[in-house]
């Protein structure tokens, strides 16, 4: 009897713990919580498509048996990143044309190239391509306006990744809709499909103010409104939108957007590098989320987003890669981490506006907060998604360690990215996807460049 006893009382610790899928441990866990705990010797414990335990590895370990294990000693634990701007398909169109005016580069390029080459295999084949790039660097969400967008969920879903989509509305023929009424229906179709999706929230993107009639713009809002869906656009990314709706309608973009009761909703604007104080001032009291893109204003010298005045104001500034040809060539969101960081102290002649700290927030809970997300994403929290990314830290720019923001946003690269955890499902394991095969997703995209290669030749 002694004996039973002693015996139930060893198995009892097991019996009393919590079952879990998953235990990650690490070196370190960047929460990324309200307090923005950083965990020495951390752990989270997953259930499901849940996080449902963030702690010390002794806490966790105690309060539950997992199923399976990553163990990385030597990588740190953070949440997945969020691109909040992006084309994913134009990854086929990488270096096709570089160093241009974006007039120039749209008009000799893009669109021809576009006209011949974007079919649903293209686009398939290129989000592929995109989501192997975002996912093996560390991104678990892209939210992305182009063509062909059910494709592009389709492919997000095979993937793994999670998308907030949308089907750019314009007013001039698309490879898929010839006018914004059918872009429209094209989008109304699209989110009865994809509504309550586990990874996909289905979006309107009209593409900005100038691609636009006021007719289309209203329509796009009144559409995301009726089905409780988030509003994607550009606003005020150069300063000739700026002067041209100043000279034709006498307000800025943003006034414009305005009058049209395009910000009475849930509203995502990439870029927005030409406010002014008023502006800002609008954007903040109407909640509308930015995607700041600083690769891109870079490489076409749209100018500077006022970033740290829009954070002042309290406005959801998240992170967008944009491109990735012509104004971006790449997805890197650790890129994007130390751009935004020091482009504002550039600009600002002041290194202490924008520390590495706010730079991470913005590839996270802020981005987060900017696609309306923050409830479900952005920071390592029991109850949220279980979106998840170990990187790792014994790569020579990665020793020694003293301030794991620091190294975060100043000297980690997507490469060093080890797991990465969507929803639940592990798509990246020791750096390797695994819900493609990697190498025919290659293959493709190299057959898909010759194709864009022969359709430019004169
Ligand atoms: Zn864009």
């Amino acid at each position: 009897m002694r004996l039973i006893c002693s015996f139930l009382l060893l198995l009892w610790p097991l019996a009393a713990a919590e079952q879990a899928d998953w235990i990650w441990s690490a070196r370190y866990v960047v929460t990324m919580d309200a307090g923005r705990r950083v965990i020495e010797n951390g752990a989270v414990a997953i259930q499901g498509d849940r996080i449902v335990g963030v702690g010390t590895q002794s806490e966790i370990g105690s309060k539950f048996q997992a199923r399976q294990r990553i163990r990385a000693p030597e990588a740190l634990i953070a949440p997945g990143l969020i691109n909040a701007h992006t084309h994913a398909p134009m990854s086929l169109f990488r270096g096709v044309a570089d160093d241009l005016k974006l007039q120039d580069w749209l008009e000799k390029f893009i669109f021809p190239a576009e006209a011949k080459s974007v079919t649903p295999d293209f686009v398939r084949a290129g989000t592929r391509l995109a989501c192997l790039e975002m996912a093996l660097g560390g991104t678990t969400t892209f939210a992305d306006m182009y063509y062909f967008e059910d494709v592009i969920a389709e492919a997000a879903k095979e993937c793994g990744l999670r998308g907030v989509l949308g089907e750019t509305i314009l007013n001039f023929p698309a490879p898929d809709a010839k006018t914004p009424q059918d872009a429209l229906a094209f989008t109304e179709r699209f989110i009865r499909r994809f509504q309550g999706d586990p990874l996909i929230v289905p979006a309107v993107a009209p593409h900005a103010l100038y691609t636009n009639t006021d007719e289309s713009l209203r329509a796009a809002r009144t559409l995301a409104n009726r089905y409780g869906v988030p509003l994607i656009t550009h606003l005020s990314e150069t300063k000739q939108e700026r002067d041209d709706a100043i000279a034709k309608q006498g307000k800025s973009p943003a006034q414009v957007f305005q009058s049209l009761g395009m910000f009475d909703g849930r509203t995502v604007a990439a870029h927005c590098v030409w406010l002014d104080d008023a502006d800002i001032k609008l954007l903040a009291a109407k909640g509308v989320g930015v995607a700041h893109c600083p690769s891109s204003n870079m490489k076409l010298a749209s100018g500077v987003a006022p970033v740290v005045k829009m954070l002042a104001a309290g406005i959801a500034v998240g992170l967008g890669t944009d491109g990735p040809a012509g104004s971006n060539n790449d997805t890197d969101m650790f890129e994007e981490m130390d751009l935004a960081a020091k482009l504002q102290k550039v600009i600002t002649l002041d290194p202490q506006v924008l520390p590495a700290t706010q730079a991470l927030e913005m590839a996270t809970i802020l981005g987060a907060r900017a696609l309306g997300m923050e409830k479900e994403i952005g920071s390592l929290e029991s109850g949220k998604r279980a979106d998840l990314i170990a990187v790792r830290l014994d790569a020579p720019h990665a020793v020694p360690l003293y301030n794991v923001y620091s190294q975060m946003v100043y000297a980690l690269k997507a490469g060093d990215v080890e797991h990465v955890m969507v929803n639940g499902r592990l798509i990246v394991r020791a750096g390797r996807m695994l819900t493609l095969d990697q190498a025919k997703v290659l293959a493709d995209a190299a057959k898909h460049g010759a194709k864009v290669s022969s359709s430019l030749r004169p």
